[in-house]
């Protein structure tokens, strides 16, 4: 199976080259040619499997160009129990009858990233060898806190690859500062950027197409390559895990077979929700995926309306990792509904570059809304929320779950719904102390991450897990901080001394 540009139909590449090269050199996306179809027999078949026997099966529809050692390669190098603190990878968890949590921040930086991007570094470097012949591949990420650190632990001492993150100076929580400070590995750099996080993405974008900086790295026999979500690399892993809880729901008799599920996820970028999409098309037995947002709506809107507009306020709010208002793999779902329609997703990619914003055809929204619910929620609606859930069901989760559990049980009240549901939680509560301590009742007046992490262990009788615990006791060893004028020389010092 090859992958076409969401922006033109004629460019169609094998995955690896799709993986290898990030994004389209004309702006597209890169897309499966068709979905693949998984029977029942398919997925009964999956049950009784491990998580990486079900990624393999899923992998090796999507991933045609790969051996089926390579894939087995991949999947057991990245879905071990040396990176993860469950055997089973991701977690269910029941809230009450036909609710379940999914918990997919088991992985070594305790939020769903870790599920794509364990993976990645494998996916990568099989692909590299495919197309890019004994290149070394020099990662560079801009993030806004999750994904640098999942990107570092994903990356640290491969073999052929290097890493750097920069982020935005003051734009991150004092957590995810000390996760990635504090990152272990000899291939890793970690720099802050005085500005926000804009500044960190448009200067690591520069750094991608600075010419000059090209022909040095290629006389060093290095080529860059990108982490983010917008990669094929990054989205495949993402579809695996809605398939495996069907299944595990069907193994321990919650379901059965044929039986569809609502799935909610809280959204930003738009990967997640995407994946789910895909994991429906190759026959997922869903009702309705329920798209949550903060007060970042944009995408509620569009879900509801058929109109893509960004011109809008910003809100810095206690779900952070859902803070945009370019939810880049948009593309990929308009591109399938429109049948493929290249130039139809050029006009309308092309007019939210210029005015920020653009709207699709009657047939297209009225799809939309078949697909999915859209719900959003502010940040006194969030915490009431993980409050509520605490006290009634002893559940403690995250403030981009709080989203996700308030917009479902918005969703049920105004609709009367009772298909059982399953709710995406995408990190562990601890990454996010301050907000979920406060939403719980506590008072943080005054008090460092660390002595409110205490307070809100000791108030739910839980524990933070000991990856960020552990972030405690480790050397800070990338205090280094630029201008965003500066970011390519760290770039080039860093792999110069490699
Ligand atoms: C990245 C992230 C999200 C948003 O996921 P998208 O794929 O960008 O929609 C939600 N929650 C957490 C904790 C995240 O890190």
């Amino acid at each position: 199976m090859n992958y076409r540009s969401t922006r033109n139909n004629n460019i169609s590449v094998t995955s690896a080259k799709a993986i290898a090269q990030g994004l389209s050199e004309e702006g597209g996306l890169f897309v499966p040619e068709s979905i693949p179809k998984l029977t029942k027999d398919d997925i009964l078949a999956l049950c009784d499997k491990s998580y990486p026997q079900r990624a393999f099966e899923i992998f090796r529809r999507y991933l045609t160009d790969f051996t089926d050692e390579e894939i087995n390669y991949c999947v057991n190098g990245a879905y071990s129990s040396k990176n993860f603190d469950s055997e089973n990878i991701s977690e269910i968890s029941h809230l009450l009858t036909g609710t379940y949590i999914l918990e997919l921040w088991h992985g070594p930086t305790c939020a769903f990233k870790d599920m794509a991007l364990q993976i990645l570094p494998y996916l990568l470097t099989c692909s590299a060898k495919k197309v890019i012949d004994g290149k070394d591949i020099a990662i560079l990420v801009a993030t806004s806190g999750d994904t640098g650190k999942a990107a570092l632990e994903g990356f640290k001492d491969v073999e052929g690859t290097s890493i750097t993150v920069f982020y935005p100076e003051d734009g991150v929580s004092d957590m995810q500062k000390r996760q990635m400070t504090t990152q272990e590995g000899g291939n890793v750099n970690v720099c802050a950027v005085k500005g926000n996080f804009d500044d960190c993405q448009n200067g690591v974008k520069a750094i991608f197409t600075d010419e000059r900086l090209k022909s040095e790295l290629d006389k060093m026999g290095i080529t860059f390559s990108s982490a983010n979500s917008i990669n094929w690399g990054r989205l495949s892993p993402q579809i695996v895990y809605y398939i495996s809880v069907y299944a595990s729901l069907i193994e321990s008799g919650e379901i059965g077979y044929g039986e569809k599920i609502n799935i909610v996820v809280p959204t930003g970028n738009f990967g997640n929700i995407l994946a789910a999409y895909y994991a429906k098309e190759m026959g997922l037995p869903v009702n309705k995926l329920i798209c949550a947002s903060n007060s970042n709506n944009v995408l509620t809107d569009f879900i509801n309306t058929g109109i893509y507009d960004r011109n809008r306020h910003f809100y810095t709010t206690i779900s952070p990792s859902m803070d945009i208002l370019i939810s880049s793999n948009l593309e990929r779902l308009l591109y399938h509904l429109t049948g493929g329609n290249d130039k139809q997703i050029a006009e309308w990619f092309g007019k939210l570059a210029k005015d920020g914003k653009y709207e699709v055809t009657d047939d297209v929204r009225s799809k939309v809304k078949d697909i999915f619910y859209a719900g959003y929620c502010d940040d006194d609606a969030t915490k009431s929320a993980i409050r509520q859930a605490f006290d009634e069901y002893s559940y403690l989760m995250d403030t981009h779950t709080g989203v996700a559990y308030k917009v479902y049980c918005d969703y049920k009240a105004a609709t009367g719904d009772n298909t059982k549901t399953v709710i995406a939680s995408t990190a562990n509560p601890y990454k996010f102390g301050k907000a979920v301590y406060e939403a719980v009742g506590g008072n943080t007046d005054g008090m460092d991450e660390f002595a409110i992490i205490e307070k809100l262990e000791e108030h739910t009788s839980t524990q933070m897990p000991a990856p960020l615990a552990a972030t405690k006791t480790k050397a800070v060893r990338f205090t280094n901080s630029v201008g965003k004028e500066g970011m390519s020389q760290v770039v080039l010092d860093f792999l110069k001394t490699r």
